[in-house]
């Protein structure tokens, strides 16, 4: 083949793969992001400030963000158009399941549309009373916890829950049955009890600091904790489990940045499910996070409504990407009574993991995960691409259903 023709015949290839994707470069405008809707949001949020009699600083105070947190119809619906059977529902539902929404992340939440992303995770649903199926604790926490706060599922590292506290509850709150009526964090005795079990058992080199939700504590507690961690010769890494990225970005301050600096290497993962969840305020904190030298990971969890679409998911997870987050996890939405509103098919999880690999870069695919029953672990979920397997060669098919032989050299 000629030069000529190598070109044409590349050139044919590349519009070919563009076509590939035509689909969703028709659809990815139509996907708001946070910063699709800030004009809104800034409506909402200087309404909230009057309402809650608030200024500019306070509004960036993630303490007071935690203080205003809004758990009342009457706040609920000076800012959005809720109709009489969402207020009734709201009432109703909330009664039974404590809720609670900061500031910030209830201006995201659309007025109008009870089908926003932000909505559907913040407001109590009819559905969660109705629900009685699933279990309160279908992973079994309360058998996999040697000292106290600890959950140890896996041979070289564990959890530590810090606190029950949230800066907002998820309305699909894995861990429902620890919200409680009241915000308590660990007491430290037992603190020190979970340190003494990591500092005695040398296989642990990973240790995850999450509850609710770990940057809930004070930056002093903060401090501590990691020091002491930071102590043992055997903890290689500390993770930190938190939504605060989402629900209050403002909890990102110079002052936690110099902490977490200091405990090096820190990761922290997070959970963003929608691209409107992604807003000028989270970029600012994921860049200060990223110049403390946090790494930065997202765990998702697939929610019907929400974001069980490869289209969203997708748009979810460039967008996380260009503010230095990279996609962890997709969680297949655990049997947890209460929520059975939200679960999906397997089947739409593996079909979204179908439509990312080949179609975006490697960078924005996570592992799709269902947890095991019982807590027997977290069980990665693929697309099959392995079709057949023999002495000299495999079968398999690529991400545009191409099925060909790879033959083992001699
Ligand atoms: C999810 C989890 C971890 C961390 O698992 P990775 O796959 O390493 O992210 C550790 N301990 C428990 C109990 C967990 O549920």
């Amino acid at each position: 083949m000629n030069e000529n023709n190598k070109r044409e015949v590349s050139l044919k290839r590349a519009a070919e793969l563009k076509s590939r994707i035509q689909d969703y470069l028709d659809i990815k405008d139509k996907i708001p992001t946070g910063y699709d809707v800030e004009e809104q949001y800034n409506q909402q949020k200087a309404k909230l400030l009057k309402i809650l009699g608030g200024t500019e600083e306070d509004w960036n105070n993630w303490k007071w963000q935690i203080k205003h947190r809004i758990s009342d119809v009457k706040t609920l619906s000076a800012i959005l158009n809720l109709t009489d059977q969402e207020i009734e529902e709201i009432k109703k539902s909330g009664e039974k399941n404590r809720w609670a929404i900061s500031p910030y992340y209830a201006a995201l939440m659309s007025k109008d549309d009870p089908t926003c992303p932000i909505r559907l995770q913040s407001l109590p649903q009819l559905a969660e009373i109705l629900d009685d199926s699933g279990h309160e604790d279908p992973m079994g926490e309360q058998y996999t916890s040697p000292a106290p706060g600890i959950t140890r599922r896996y041979p070289d590292r564990l959890i530590i829950n810090v606190t029950n506290q949230c800066a907002m509850y998820c309305r699909h709150c894995q861990r429902r049955r620890n919200i409680g009526e009241v915000d308590k964090n660990l007491p430290k005795d037992q603190l020190l009890e979970a340190i003494e079990y990591i500092r005695a058992n040398s296989e642990i080199r990973d240790v995850l600091v999450t509850g609710g939700d770990a940057l809930m504590l004070a930056d002093s507690t903060l401090d501590w904790l990691l020091g002491e961690l930071r102590n043992i010769p055997h903890v290689e890494i500390i993770r930190i489990g938190t939504r605060a990225l989402v629900t209050i970005p403002q909890r990102i301050t110079e002052e936690l940045c110099e902490i977490l600096e200091k405990y090096a290497p820190i990761y922290l993962n997070t959970q963003f499910n929608h691209p409107k969840e992604i807003t000028r305020e989270v970029k600012k904190a994921t860049d200060m996070l990223a110049k403390a030298g946090v790494v930065m990971g997202n765990q998702a969890v697939l929610l019907n409504k929400i974001n069980n679409d490869p289209h969203i998911m997708k748009k979810l997870n460039h967008e996380l990407l260009k503010v230095r987050i990279r996609p962890y996890y997709i969680f297949h939405a655990k049997s947890v009574k209460g929520t059975a509103h939200f679960i999906t098919k397997v089947e739409e999880g593996l079909e979204i993991m179908e439509k990312l690999r080949g179609y975006t870069s490697g960078l924005a695919i996570p592992t799709y995960i269902v947890n095991a029953p019982k807590g027997y672990g977290k069980t990665p979920m693929l697309p099959n691409y392995l079709l057949e397997v023999d002495e000299d060669h495999i079968k398999l098919r690529t991400w545009e259903n191409r099925e060909l032989i790879y033959k083992y050299e001699e």
